[in-house]
């Protein structure tokens, strides 16, 4: 057995029981499969039992070592493509592959919230199936009044339908972390971006991306209340008449807005 490496948050899934539900929950359908940081390659083995092709990033040389041994197989078969890579230095704001896919991984906690949010950005997947920290899963299904509600729960909500399928005790893993785990899921709506029907919260990609810009400044000071974030670099007068507009109370602070009323605000400020 090889020794874990903290730096690359490398906390292996043993409990045969998780795998079997996480393989239960994976979308069985002709999709690559894409798997970030493999390890040791328990889920791998499984994901390949259910899927033509998985895609799989692993940073850690001599993991990779032993994954190119273990699935020799499988590689020469063209059913894994395995890439040894950091997937943040390779994920920039293209696809990280060419085809549709799903994402399927036990992610390492330490880039756990960057990988998701690249994954939602990224309009090739279709599915994010990910074990993460119980507090970072509980961010992206948090409603709006709860404290955790922040622009990753709105982000969420608005391009996917965000679940919790359940949580893992530390001792399934070795070594074990010091936090629990959650199996977050969110399968993504097929028209959240408007492309050639007219259907989609976002008229295309650019007013998405200008969606995640307002998220950033509505929440720049989560306890300040939302009107003076906004104000920072919005105009105040214009902002408050939408506020009047749309009958939103002017002292409430950023979580307390709901997701739809975001949406309705942010089409008010850019004029749709
Ligand atoms: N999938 C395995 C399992 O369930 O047992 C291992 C999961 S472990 C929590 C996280 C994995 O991600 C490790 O294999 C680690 O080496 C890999 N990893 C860490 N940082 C990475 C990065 N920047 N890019 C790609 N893989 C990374």
């Amino acid at each position: 057995m090889i020794k874990a490496k903290k730096k690359f948050g490398q906390n292996f899934l043993k409990d045969e029981s998780v795998l079997s539900k996480i393989i239960k929950s994976t979308p069985k359908d002709d999709k690559v499969i894409v798997e970030i940081g493999p390890g040791l390659g328990d889920l791998t083995k499984k994901l390949l039992e259910i899927s033509d092709k998985v895609v799989a990033f692993e940073v850690d040389l001599e993991l990779y070592g032993i994954l190119q041994e273990k699935f020799k197989t499988q590689i020469a078969e063209k059913r894994l493509e395995l890439i040894c890579a950091d997937i943040l230095k390779i994920w920039n704001s293209s696809s990280i592959i060419d085809s549709d896919y799903h994402l399927v991984a036990n992610l390492p906690y330490y880039i756990a919230t960057k990988i998701i949010l690249k994954a939602l950005d990224d309009s090739h997947c279709k599915t994010v199936l990910v074990m993460t920290q119980k507090e970072v899963a509980n961010k992206f299904i948090a409603k709006h009044q709860e404290k955790e509600f922040s622009a990753l729960a709105i982000l969420a909500h608005s391009i996917s339908k965000p679940a919790v399928l359940f949580d893992v005790d530390s001792s399934s893993f070795e070594p074990p972390p010091k936090v629990t785990s959650s199996v977050l899921k969110m399968v993504k709506f097929d028209d959240y971006l408007k492309v050639d029907n007219n259907r989609g919260i976002f008229d295309s990609y650019n007013e998405y991306e200008k969606f995640k810009l307002f998220l950033r400044v509505a929440f720049k000071s989560p306890r300040k209340i939302l009107l003076k974030n906004l104000s920072t670099i919005y105009e105040k007068d214009k902002i408050k008449k939408h506020f009047e507009d749309l009958q939103i109370d002017q002292n409430l602070r950023p979580h307390q807005l709901s997701t739809l009323h975001y949406h309705l605000l942010f089409k008010k400020i850019i004029g749709a």
